[in-house]
């Protein structure tokens, strides 16, 4: 494999070397912070912890975790964008929002210097993802609101690469730009990519491997990473599909994956230090190969919203094996967001686990499916009620819905009842998928 890199002294760096810039970069974080922000003076002080008990990183875990809960209501409470935003609004020079996807969207502020950190981090990101200055990268996803947008427009365009703006709901237009331009990477969400798949061949009479794009670089969502999206994403157009993950309280993207296929790279080295916690006692884990638990950031450069042991409630497992790509950071998958967890007499179960079982039927189904949920969860009585669509060429029904529930009882142990339905019945999503539909009142 050809080693490439965006900034190979960081990328490759053993990690005794980067732990004492990381180390200082943290000292120098944590007073800053202690200084200027009242929201961490008051946390840290109810916490009965003081300045002089940090002496290094290895002291992190004396400090309490910041919740999103606790931003939102802190953004309720000192308008406009919370007691955690430590710098006046003349050094703003951008305002984004969280996606909003648990809650009300929190707003976000970042300085000329936190544009370019996260620029960096971002570009970084996305050249492990194989995005190259020669490209002619294809966005389908908006470019307002949400992180995924113009900051990803300015890692792309830091990284020399050609950026075509086009936005969510304008399918003809991906494909008459893509025709014209010869755009060779398309960057959306999984969802849209699946999406997408089956409006070219309805719509325009042709395979999605016609359109010519050589790489698929997805990411918001955890689909590019469950093995039969991301199969079937590569069938669909016979391209390298790699997946990103990003929170918009730390950066837009923190994590991309490189063309080893063996989960994403962490690519914040400098600038965010990074947890395993579990997610129930909240004891820090080892990151060592194979472990599983809840990953938690702390910023350490960072100008306007400084965020400490901030909880992402994004489970991954973590690799730590040597990559071929050469990059020396550890790798993950995200297994689901706890936020979305079900747990069925005991078991976890996350949605997209659930989604990758239905997936490995196709063509059998169409791969779409929501989940039911007549009560709030997590707790689920079973059996899970599922609604999976069929396709029109299967006849026997009784045998698929046997199946499937076989399926998923010997890999995910819970007890599910499938109802079939008809091609074109479910939901598509452009955006983001939403794999829980809610028949109770919230
Ligand atoms: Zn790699």
């Amino acid at each position: 494999m050809k080693k490439e890199f965006l900034n190979e002294k960081i990328e490759t760096m053993g990690p005794d070397e980067l732990r004492p810039i990381q180390e200082q970069k943290f000292l120098k974080q944590i007073d800053y912070v202690w200084e200027r922000s009242q929201f961490y003076q008051k946390k840290f002080k109810d916490h009965g912890v003081t300045r002089s008990h940090i002496k290094g990183l290895d002291d992190l875990h004396k400090l309490p975790f910041t919740e999103k809960d606790e931003l939102r209501k802190s953004q309720e409470e000192t308008p406009p964008l919370g007691s955690h935003c430590i710098v006046p609004i003349d050094d703003i020079i951008r305002i984004q929002s969280s996606s909003g996807t648990t809650g009300v969207p929190t707003f976000v502020g970042i300085t000329r210097h936190d544009h370019q950190v996260w620029t960096d981090i971002t570009a970084r990101s996305l050249f492990s993802k194989s995005v190259r200055p020669t490209d002619v990268v294809i966005h389908a996803v908006g470019l307002t609101f949400f992180v995924g947008g113009l900051p990803v427009k300015d890692a792309i365009e830091h990284i020399g690469a050609a950026f075509v703006p086009i936005g969510t709901g304008a399918s003809d237009r991906v494909v008459m730009t893509t025709k014209r331009l010869e755009g060779n990477v398309l960057h959306c969400t999984p969802s849209y990519a699946q999406y997408f798949a089956d409006y070219v061949r309805k719509n325009h009479n042709m395979e999605p491997s016609e359109l010519g794009f050589e790489k698929l670089v997805v990411g918001a969502e955890p689909g590019g990473g469950v093995p039969a999206i991301k199969k079937r994403l590569q069938a669909d157009y016979q391209s390298l599909v790699s997946e990103g993950m990003g929170n918009s309280d730390a950066a837009p993207i923190i994590f991309g994956e490189c063309p080893a296929q063996q989960g994403m790279h962490f690519c914040a080295q400098e600038y965010i230090f990074p947890e395993l916690i579990d997610p129930d006692s909240g004891h820090v884990m080892d990151m060592k190969d194979g472990a599983e638990g809840e990953l938690v950031y702390t910023l350490i450069d960072r100008e306007c919203c400084p965020v400490v042991r901030f909880r992402t409630r994004d489970r991954i497992t973590v690799f730590t094996d040597p990559c071929a790509c050469g990059r020396t950071s550890f790798r993950i998958r995200c297994i689901g967001r706890t936020d979305d967890m079900l747990i069925i007499l005991g078991v976890n179960v996350f949605p997209s686990a659930i989604k990758d079982v239905i997936t490995s039927f196709r063509p059998r189904v169409t791969g779409d499916m929501i989940i039911l949920l007549d009560k709030p969860g997590p707790a689920v009585t079973p059996p899970l009620k599922i609604q999976v669509e069929y396709s029109p060429d299967e006849k026997d029904l009784g045998t698929l819905k046997k199946e499937l529930e076989g399926r998923l009882r010997d890999k995910l142990v819970f007890k599910a009842d499938v109802e079939l339905v008809s091609e074109g019945t479910l939901p598509r999503f452009e955006m983001k998928a939403n794999y829980i539909r809610k028949l109770y009142e919230e």
